[in-house]
């Protein structure tokens, strides 16, 4: 149904006179700042003057225009004025979650993406079967907490951006801090370093590493800042801690840059194949941006414990390019990336090959 909608209101569009538009947070500064440089007119969505003020500061990442809403759920009233501007949405992970992913799906709007998407990477389970069913390494799962003989991380479900996991190596420690009345996820804790990979996929360009449709880039890759668990052993070791009640957390503060050794690079393409692949069969394909959340352990094995399937935040500290981008072409952020795909799509009539 959003399908034929979409479908409809492209055809009206005029083609060489679109409009990039996303809410302003997350990497908004780099999805303007990346469609400027191909050309495109920018709109950002704003809630409330003292976020738009910054942006002053930032001449090159500032949209063109705002479009100041008293609440992010406005935008569904204002899809029309949207559309007489062309516009087409990137969303990003603050996008989805402040309209709610109900209201994202019904978006009467052309959104960079595959939209479908959003069912499988909410919900864990589903997850699961995409990421193993594409060969990949998860973290075990541990069905009963009675079970908990190795560290565990538990997980509430929705919770955004890590609030309220916490690690624990027992069954006692387990139900000493349990929510019960939350629905949760118990995961094998990994030991090993942590890498976020900042995919591209395009169905649409053969001029990268080369799948059965379509091609794939790595743009870069980083590590978030966490606190308090990056920082905690400034004030003593996490069992000092938790002995007086002090628990770590895991509430992402910011992006740290990052490169791998080189003889991993084979095994990060061959899991972006398998995720990208898997997806083209379960629900016509990841498409754009998205980002594989690793854990490397000391046998040099990726387990993989989240998909993001759009832009992340990560790639922020990449607006002039990465150590991996700039084997590509110089300046290329994913912000701009994303801009160089819709250009490539409008120009060769294919945007409905990757928005929906
Ligand atoms: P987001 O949606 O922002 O990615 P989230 O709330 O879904 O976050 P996760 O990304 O699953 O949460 O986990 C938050 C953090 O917890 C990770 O960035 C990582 O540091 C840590 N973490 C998650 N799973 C594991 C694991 N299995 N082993 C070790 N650390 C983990």
């Amino acid at each position: 149904m959003i399908r034929k909608t979409i479908h409809d209101i492209l055809a009206s569009y005029d083609k060489n006179d679109l409009t990039i538009a996303t809410v302003c947070s997350h990497s908004s500064l780099q999805i303007f700042h990346g469609a400027k440089q191909e050309g495109f007119r920018t709109l950002g969505i704003v809630v409330g003057e003292q976020r738009r003020r910054f942006y002053d500061a930032f001449p090159l990442g500032k949209p063109d225009e705002f479009l100041m809403v008293e609440n992010y759920k406005e935008i569904l009233t204002l899809t029309k004025e949207l559309q007489d501007q062309n516009t087409i949405v990137i969303p990003h992970g603050s996008f989805v979650e402040y309209l709610g992913p109900d209201m994202f799906m019904t978006l009467q709007l052309p959104t960079f993406g595959n939209r479908d998407v959003l069912m499988w990477e909410s919900d864990r389970d589903k997850e699961r079967i995409w990421l193993e069913g594409a060969g990949l390494t998860m973290p075990y799962e541990v069905k009963n907490p009675k079970d908990i003989h190795n560290p565990v991380i538990v997980k509430y479900h929705g919770a955004k951006g890590g609030k309220g996991f916490f690690i624990a190596k027992t069954y006692a420690e387990f139900k000493k801090r349990i929510q019960s009345d939350k629905p949760y996820t118990i995961q094998e804790f990994v030991m090993g370093t942590r890498y976020y990979l900042h995919y591209f996929y395009s169905p649409i360009q053969q001029n990268a590493y080369k799948l059965s449709k379509g091609s794939l880039q790595m743009l870069s890759m980083d590590r978030r800042d966490e606190t308090t668990i990056d920082e905690v052993q400034r004030l003593g070791s996490i069992a000092e801690l938790e002995e007086i009640g002090i628990h770590p957390t895991f509430v992402v503060t910011g992006n740290i840059p990052i490169v791998m050794r080189e003889s991993l690079l084979p095994k990060v393409f061959q899991m972006g194949e398998q995720v990208v692949e898997k997806s083209l069969s379960l629900f016509g394909g990841i498409i754009g941006s998205f980002c594989l959340e690793t854990v490397v352990t000391e046998n040099l094995e990726f387990k993989v414990f989240e998909i993001s399937a759009r832009i992340v935040a990560g790639t922020n500290p990449y607006i002039t390019g990465s150590p991996y981008s700039d084997f590509i072409m110089p300046n290329l952020s994913t912000g701009r990336r994303i801009a160089q795909e819709i250009h490539y799509a409008s120009q060769h009539d294919q945007l409905e090959e990757i928005l929906s």
